[in-house]
């Protein structure tokens, strides 16, 4: 590992002075108006998102949760249950944090069992940093538990190729021998990731795990992030030299969150040049244009 990529790793985590600039959001996401229930939120109409605990194995200064840390409403597995049950049109609930597999496994067993009870619940999604902050976490016995309650997907936060370790790789090996797949999402971070070469090597190594690359995240507007965000222009430059180096099964979309719970929006680099009668003008990956008659 580089002196270079071990700075840009430590900057996730250490304190900057710059964090002292207030503009931003303490809810970025407007979470607060969207949760009838401790710990649940229901933004859009067929999943809810459970934050069933504020502790992490390390806490990411860009966290657009961060005012969890400090203020945590707390989880009600009883309300969210009835909350879910009472509504038919979810089909799929993300647990999420914090991390959730900072609970003992019985504790998150427990909220696996009871989610999996409720019959119209078609997924879990579990979002989680363990791969790369506690990897050692993910033993044998830990998945065997957790694949009980299956079709479940992980979805782990990782943002940088050098966070992918033998441990890592270990504990990755592990959940998806156990018929768990896993996706990936990544915050683009200012001085961190975001370059084209360190953003490829990260997604084809996944990749390469059985890692499905799932979004590539601008970084929200929460209070104190905003020396980690990167332009819209230059994210939309650093996917169109993704899309023309590495496959489809590499790449991530590429989306925000709105502030305001306006939710979030996938960008892509734009290939539509013109259409007129059926008749279209696309770019190709090469920048090259061609026309294109439409059914
Ligand atoms: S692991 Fe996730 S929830 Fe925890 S501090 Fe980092 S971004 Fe926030």
């Amino acid at each position: 590992m580089s002196i270079i990529h071990k700075e840009g790793l430590e900057k996730q985590f250490i304190f900057n002075l710059k964090e002292c600039n207030t503009t931003g959001f303490n809810d970025p996401l407007n979470e607060d108006v969207y949760s009838p229930s401790k710990g649940l939120i229901h933004r859009y109409p067929d999943r809810v998102l459970l934050t069933i605990t504020n502790r992490c194995f390390a806490y990411c200064r860009f966290c657009f949760r961060k005012k969890n840390w400090s203020h945590f409403p707390g989880f009600d597995l009883s309300g969210a249950v009835k909350y879910i049950s009472d509504h038919k049109e979810i089909r799929e609930v993300l647990i999420s944090g914090g991390d959730p597999f900072t609970l003992n496994i019985k504790h998150l067993e427990s909220i696996l069992k009871n989610i999996r009870n409720i019959k119209h619940i078609e997924v879990i999604r579990i979002g989680t940093r363990v791969l790369t902050s506690n990897p050692i976490t993910v033993t044998h016995d830990y998945v065997g538990i957790i694949k009980n309650y299956k079709p479940i997907w992980i979805v782990a936060h990782i943002n940088h190729p050098d966070e992918i370790t033998p441990e890592f790789a270990d504990a990755a090996e592990k959940i998806v021998n156990s018929g768990i797949p896993i996706l990936s999402q990544t915050v683009l971070l200012n001085g961190i990731n975001n370059d084209k070469k360190t953003l490829k090597r990260l997604f084809c190594k996944l990749a390469g795990m059985g890692i499905k690359p799932y979004y590539l995240f601008g970084c929200d507007q929460a209070v104190g992030n905003r020396h980690f965000r990167v332009s819209i222009d230059e994210a939309l430059e650093i996917m169109r030299s993704l899309r023309c180096n590495i496959s489809g099964i590499c790449m991530p979309a590429f989306a925000f969150d709105l502030p305001n719970g306006g939710g979030k929006v996938v960008l892509e680099p734009e290939t539509i040049v013109s259409r007129q009668n059926g008749r279209y003008i696309l770019k190709n990956f090469e920048g090259r244009r061609y026309i294109y008659e439409d059914v």
